[in-house]
C-alpha cells in the first residue's frame, strides 16, 4: 500500500534520525522516500536488492548502470551488480 502525499516539506517534518543504513547509496535519499528522478514519494520507485546486499531505488541504480562503460558494478563496493530481487 503506497501512500500518497501532496506536499513534501522534507526540512519541516524530518524529525527521526536518518541512519547512513536507510539512505539509498546513489542519492542519499531515505529508502522510503523516492529518488530525486521521481517527483513525489508514493511514485512508482521500488527498491532493488544487489547480490552484495546493497539497496538502491530502481531508478538510481538503473541510471548508475547506464553511465557505466565497463558494464554494472555497485557504486558502493564496485562489486559486478546482480539484481537479487525488486520490491516496490
Ligand atoms: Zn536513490
Ligand atoms: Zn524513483
Ligand atoms: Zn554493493
Amino acid at each position: 500500500m503506497k501512500v500518497k502525499i501532496k506536499s513534501w516539506t522534507m526540512a519541516a517534518y524530518w524529525t527521526w534520525d536518518v541512519k547512513e543504513d536507510d539512505l539509498c547509496g546513489i542519492c542519499h535519499n531515505a529508502y522510503d522516500a523516492c529518488c530525486p528522478q521521481c517527483s513525489m514519494p508514493g511514485d512508482d520507485c521500488s527498491l532493488v536488492w544487489g547480490q552484495c546486499s546493497h539497496v538502491f531505488h530502481l531508478h538510481c541504480i538503473e541510471q548508475w548502470l547506464a553511465s557505466q562503460t565497463n558494464g554494472g558494478t555497485c557504486p558502493m563496493d564496485r562489486k559486478t551488480w546482480s539484481t537479487v530481487s525488486a520490491a516496490t
